[in-house]
């Protein structure tokens, strides 16, 4: 203890190492106050950190009387570091409890707050992300993004043991990947510049020389969507692989969830509580329907639908109904799916993609490329897209390009739909939709 330079800064333990091996010792724990009660002479004043919560009890007789005042007046929610030596208790809340010897006061709370984060009161989305960082300190809204953070890193351990290298590409651009519509522009030095909706030209190009690559990171779509599943900037796992079909990065698909929902129910047991969510590890493989076939069981259950139709948030809805589990919505007619997909080999009008589904919800899209220049040129004039605009993504098509596949996986969805949350703002630090730019 009296090692350290700042007595203020440092604690000696988290709320939850304060155990019987430490009675009578001192200790000093660090965080903000969330409780206090007065009765007759004591004050119990309980502090939360990110572990848990401690007890620390100043008796009239036995404190010093400014450190007493001080403890009886520190508004709740101020961020303090309390000194004092560790004893029994008769709390049912911890352990252990402190017997208060000092208290600082870091930084006093200023009341009314905005919001409170023990959760007694509780308060509309959007007052809660006008002031996120407080909310943050409620243990049930940390814990989602202690989740998250589990998720990702399970998801760069599995691409890490298959052989793929983390990459980090553009995200200023000078055009998209599918056209102009869906992009955020700015102004780069007097010229127009983008940014960017997704790596993909990037990751297609990056197989020929790194072989396998994959990407965590944000990227904006400049749609005004007002749904539980879409901001405009949102986190994306991308992954592109040589040498590899839509089978194969399918399977890749797979470990990737499967190893995530094992990750979170072993790492995550606390948290998994707080949210009072039952997480199952998902069984692979997962279930496969064609597009086609998803056409017909819809026409089967009473809606309109041809072949060649996207699916509605309705459609969706339907089939997501009969099939709450991951599943795969394959074979997508071209006219839905990007330039960059290859077509089946006996059917030009439908495409080797495929569709994530967690019933209802879009998880992630992705397919076998076209790796061959003349047919992707074919296919970008069809579109009507300007070939000079794609000329460097076109020239390393020259440069012996690997037959290639790939998907990309929303993050934040993946999180959401773990966590059986509703909005995807709930599994986002600061969400941006059309109506919130701040904080
Ligand atoms: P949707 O049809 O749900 O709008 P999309 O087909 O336009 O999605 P893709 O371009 O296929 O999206 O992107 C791959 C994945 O990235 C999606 O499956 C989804 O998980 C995620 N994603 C895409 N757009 C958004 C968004 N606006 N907000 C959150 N996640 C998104
Ligand atoms: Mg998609």
């Amino acid at each position: 203890l009296s090692n350290s330079k700042s007595n203020n800064v440092h604690r000696t333990h988290y709320s939850s190492q304060l155990d019987k091996s430490l009675l009578g010792k001192k200790v000093r724990v660090a965080g903000w106050v969330e409780d206090s009660r007065v009765v007759g002479g004591i004050i119990f004043l309980t502090i939360r950190d990110p572990r848990g919560i401690s007890q620390i009890v100043y008796r009239r007789q036995d404190t010093q009387q400014h450190i007493f005042d001080r403890a009886l007046k520190v508004p709740r929610q101020s961020a303090v570091v309390a000194e004092g030596i560790v004893s029994e208790t008769r709390s049912k809340d911890t352990k252990m409890e402190v017997k208060g010897e000092d208290l600082m006061i870091l930084n006093e709370a200023i009341h009314p707050l905005p919001l409170d984060p023990t959760g007694r009161v509780s308060s509309s989305i959007d007052v809660r992300l006008d002031a996120r960082a407080l909310d943050l300190r409620s243990p049930g809204v940390a814990a989602i993004f202690t989740v998250r953070h589990h998720v990702a890193q399970s998801i760069r351990r599995t691409f890490s043991e298959n052989g793929f290298v983390e990459v980090s590409t553009p995200r200023l651009i000078k055009a998209g990947a599918e056209g102009g519509a869906t992009l955020f522009s700015l102004d780069y030095f007097g010229n127009p510049a983008f940014l960017a909706q997704s790596p993909q030209l990037y990751k297609e190009q990056l197989t020929l020389a790194l072989d396998r690559v994959f990407e965590i990171s944000t990227f904006f779509r400049a749609e005004k969507s007002a749904t539980r599943r879409h901001l405009n900037e949102f986190v994306s796992v991308d992954m592109e692989a040589a040498f590899m079909d839509e089978d194969d990065v399918m399977r890749i698909c797979e470990d990737i969830i499967v190893e995530a929902y094992r990750t979170v129910t072993e790492n995550c047991g606390e948290q998994l509580l707080l949210l009072n969510v039952d997480v199952k590890v998902p069984e692979k493989p997962f279930a496969k329907m064609t597009y086609a076939d998803a056409v017909e069981s819809l026409r089967k259950s009473g809606l309109t639908v041809n072949l060649g139709d996207d699916l509605t948030d309705a459609m969706l809805g339907t089939l997501g109904r009969s099939r709450p589990d991951f599943f795969w919505l394959t074979e997508w007619p071209t006219v839905l799916k990007p330039f960059y997909i290859e077509v089946t080999q006996n059917d030009p009008d439908y495409t080797r993609s495929f569709d994530l589904m967690k019933g209802p919800l879009e998880l992630a899209s992705g397919g076998m490329r076209v790796s061959i220049k003349e047919k992707l040129q074919q296919r970008l004039s069809k579109l009507g897209l300007d070939l000079n605009s794609f000329k460097h993504h076109l020239s390393a098509f020259d440069w012996g390009m690997p037959p290639h596949s790939g998907w990309g996986l929303g993050l934040d969805r993946l999180v959401m739909t773990m966590l059986d949350v509703r909005n995807i703002k709930e599994c986002v630090l600061y969400p941006r939709d059309q109506f919130r730019l701040v904080p």
